[in-house]
């Protein structure tokens, strides 16, 4: 039997439209809320990705500021530049887009994000909050992976979770989320001898690691919900996830895509996060 399609595309436009109507309740208190995306360097994949994310938020109503700056810009400039969004109104989510150039310290700068604004998740603060249980933005993409599960009926209690992948962006927040979700749930990496003895066990499966095949349809238990997040090309050049689609979609229950699944998620979940930041704003303002 084949496994029905996760369309993230579709849960993605349902999520901008909630978040436009959001958006529109607050513009009717006279607040906008607002993103900074800032971009540093020439990276072409980053370009790619901060023009969809500023975009997106316009499409909903949100106001969003690029800041591009040359690849020669010094830490402590963009630490300035981070420290005037944090202090800046009109400014609830500040993101600055991974990868930086070697010679600036990446945790340095996330870390320099308000938590009040850390709408990527990624801070020390946010992971602390998610690991306690506290509230706090969560990182968009194994949020994103939350709802779709959400979407298709699938509730985690009392299922047995594996997350192959232990990224502080992705494979740990993920495990996060589902534990709390009261999944019971196992984390595989490069170092597990024999990944398909977990996900065969596996009512969830999430593949988080950034090759092809990692997960082929020996491995899946019939009925599984598998979760796709890799992103990687094949030969053709084409986008394609870890996961062997066309081998596991005929044992899984549900699957994700590749293009068309998490990835829209994704930026879906960024403007979650960045209307919740503003409406905290606006009730702070009450
Ligand atoms: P990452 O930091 O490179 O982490 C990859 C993880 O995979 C590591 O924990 C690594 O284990 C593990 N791994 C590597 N080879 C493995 C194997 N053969 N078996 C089991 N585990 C293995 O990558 P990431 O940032 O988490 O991203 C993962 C993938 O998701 C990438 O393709 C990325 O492009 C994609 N991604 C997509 C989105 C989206 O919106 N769709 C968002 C973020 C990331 P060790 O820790 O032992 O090295």
């Amino acid at each position: 039997m084949a496994a029905q399609l996760i369309d993230g595309n579709a849960l993605a436009k349902k999520i901008r439209a909630e978040v436009a109507e959001r958006v529109a309740a607050l513009k009717a208190r006279g607040l906008q809320p607002g993103l900074a995306v800032v971009l540093v360097g020439d990276n072409p994949a980053s370009q790619v990705y901060v023009k969809h994310k500023v975009n997106d938020c316009e499409s909903t109503g949100m106001r969003s500021v690029l800041e591009k700056y040359d690849a020669s810009l010094s830490e402590a400039e963009l630490l300035a530049r981070v420290h005037a969004l944090n202090t800046d109104p009109a400014i609830h989510g500040i993101l600055v887009q991974l990868p930086l150039p070697a010679h600036i310290d990446a945790n340095k700068v996330i870390e320099a994000i308000s938590p009040k604004k850390d709408v990527d998740g990624f801070s020390v603060q946010s992971a602390g909050a998610l690991m306690i249980g506290q509230p706090g933005f969560r990182p968009c993409t194994p949020y994103g992976c939350m709802k779709m599960l959400e979407a298709v009926g699938c509730s985690p209690r009392g299922k047995r979770a594996v997350v192959i992948g232990r990224s502080n962006i992705v494979g740990k927040p993920m495990a996060m989320l589902l534990l709390q979700a009261h999944a019971t749930v196992t984390i595989c990496h490069s170092a597990t001898p024999d990944l398909a003895a977990h996900t065969r066990e596996a009512d969830i499966v999430v593949a988080a690691v950034g090759k092809r095949n990692v997960l082929t349809a020996d491995m899946v238990k019939p009925g599984a919900v598998v979760i796709d997040v890799g992103m990687n090309r094949n030969e053709a050049d084409k986008l394609c996830g870890d996961v062997d689609f066309d081998g596991v979609s005929k044992v899984a229950g549900w699957i994700t895509p590749v293009p068309g699944g998490v990835g829209p998620m994704t930026r879906a979940m960024l403007l979650v996060n960045t209307v919740e930041s503003a409406e905290r704003a606006a009730g702070a303002a009450v």
